[in-house]
């Protein structure tokens, strides 16, 4: 078999290892593979050794890669977009896609909402949040959230206003931790995502059931700290991998 199958046994251990170390079941932890840039070729190699989540996040790239993806495979995968979506091309990016990880504002919330109700269609959305603070990092402005009154204030009410869109089910948060080479420094940003998960659980009283976040890099440590969707790209498709 290929690198992709051994790469993704190895991640399957370390997911599992990771689980161990936080009490969870592996089954609570969905291994979402990062397609972009990978061809369809490895995309069904990835499908035949099991993997049925896939990310994109451009939708350039998506639109062929997915109607090919789908048509030749023996199972439909499902598809999240994990890109900026700019809000002119939110109608083309809809369709699409079965999860949209990537809603950074209300504004796209509200487009979003409107397009599914035209469709007749309910569409899981996770919010992108910006726990870091860094200016490169899409998303709802989360950064020192626990101790910022006025910013909550801000985020509650916007996430009061998308709760309350039709035809949009908010399965729960999503981040992007800054790259450290040492990845035990991301715990604290995966912490925080948590615990705002935990916060706004009780407050809107919504399940919120997912946690998207964890990369190559810093997956285990993700999931010691509730990742329910772990994002892999690179540690899935390269050849070698750091
Ligand atoms: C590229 C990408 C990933 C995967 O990153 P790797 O380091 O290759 O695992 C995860 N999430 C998002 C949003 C990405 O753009």
């Amino acid at each position: 078999m290929t690198h992709i199958h051994d790469n993704i046994r190895q991640i399957e251990a370390l997911i599992a290892d990771a689980c161990g170390r936080a009490n969870r079941s592996p089954q609570t932890v969905t291994l979402l593979a990062v397609s972009k840039q990978q061809s369809v070729a490895d995309v069904l190699t990835a499908l035949d050794c099991g993997i049925r989540h896939f990310g994109e996040n451009r939708l350039e790239e998506a639109v062929e890669k997915i109607a090919a993806v789908n048509s030749q495979a023996p199972y439909r995968p499902t598809w999240h977009m994990i890109g900026t979506i700019q809000s002119r091309k939110a109608k083309l990016t809809l369709p699409l896609f079965d999860v949209i990880q990537t809603v950074d504002r209300l504004k796209l919330a509200e487009k979003l909402s409107e397009l599914a109700s035209a469709s007749q269609r309910i569409v899981p959305i996770m919010l992108e949040v910006n726990i870091s603070g860094e200016a490169s990092k899409q998303g709802f402005n989360a950064y020192q959230w626990q101790t910022r009154p006025e910013l909550k204030a801000v985020l509650w009410q916007e996430l009061e206003a998308i709760l309350a869109l039709p035809n949009l089910e908010i399965r729960g948060l999503m981040t992007m931790a800054p790259h450290y080479e040492d990845a035990e420094r991301t715990r604290p940003v995966f912490a925080a995502l948590a615990e705002l998960r935990e916060v706004l659980r009780q407050r809107f009283n919504s399940p919120l059931p997912d946690l998207s976040m964890g990369m190559s890099n810093d997956f285990p440590i993700a999931i010691e700290e509730g990742a329910t969707i772990v994002r892999i790209g690179r540690a899935i498709f390269a050849n070698t991998h750091p």
